[in-house]
């Protein structure tokens, strides 16, 4: 579903990713560990074009995004974005639409859908993430933990083949985290193809096929969760642990 090959990118020259190479299957839930500034946002923004690597190739939904710098044109770019859920720690809602809004704008705009068919299609997913009776408040009387799982109903709204995720528990209180992380969980077991960039071991023990380490721009270790927080092969993964845990 994801295959990045030997992916390479700098800011100027700060090399960010140094050869990444990393593939998630279909319904594979892939979580992202490691250090800050060691590029795990940059390697999740790269996956929909958010970011242009320099070197390498991402291959994602049967397309080839980027190759040798170059990526794909903007009306293809653009249609494969659409397949690609991306869900941010800051939860990025239009402030000035209503919940129901924000989850039916894209299928309107995007798919081509009335807007009889996007309501229902919204108010479904807003079902799913147990906020139907939010669906007609606005944003900033939310919670960010109901903020997130709006900002989650709003990319499922795409029907996306895969959904990336960007620390999306990160900027919640304690006692909100759990929810984001259940509608995760469903999403998940449902046999979404996911990415998650996470600090909440719990889940990736829980939930992940393969827990990728990265420092300094490049995975240093990929396992099953059982070998990463029992016993890593890499004395960087113990310590990152030890210092998260
Ligand atoms: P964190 O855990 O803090 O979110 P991260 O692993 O997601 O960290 P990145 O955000 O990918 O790390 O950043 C990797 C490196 O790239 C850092 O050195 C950062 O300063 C640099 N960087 C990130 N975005 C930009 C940008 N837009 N312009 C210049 N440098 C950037
Ligand atoms: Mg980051």
């Amino acid at each position: 579903m994801i295959k990045i090959s030997q992916l390479h990118k700098s800011y100027g020259s700060n090399q960010v990713l140094k050869g990444v190479d990393l593939e998630v299957d279909l319904s594979q839930v892939v979580v992202v560990i490691g250090p800050s500034g060691s590029g795990k946002s940059t390697l999740l923004r790269c996956c929909n074009g958010l970011e242009l690597a320099q070197e390498g190739t991402i291959d994602i939904c049967g397309q080839r995004l980027i190759e040798h710098g170059v990526i794909l044109p903007e009306k293809e770019l653009n249609r494969l974005r659409t397949q690609v859920g991306m869900v941010f720690q800051s939860f990025n809602l239009f402030p000035h639409l209503t919940v129901l809004e924000n989850v039916a704008v894209g299928p309107r705009t995007l798919r081509g859908m009335n807007a009889a068919q996007a309501e229902a299609l919204s108010m479904g997913l807003l079902a799913k993430v147990g906020l139907s009776e939010k669906a007609q408040a606005m944003p900033a009387s939310l919670s960010g933990g109901q903020k997130q799982r709006v900002a989650i109903a709003r990319a499922l709204a795409m029907e996306p083949k895969v959904m990336l995720f960007d620390e999306p528990t990160s900027a919640l209180d304690p006692e909100l985290v759990g929810e984001v992380l259940s509608v995760m969980k469903l999403l998940a077991k449902e046999g979404m193809t996911m990415m998650v960039v996470t600090h909440e071991m719990g889940f990736a023990k829980e939930m992940a096929d393969m827990v990728v380490v990265m420092d300094g721009g490049r995975i240093i270790e990929a396992d099953v969760p059982e070998v990463i927080f029992k016993r890593p092969k890499e004395e960087r993964t113990r310590a990152f642990l030890q210092a998260v845990l």
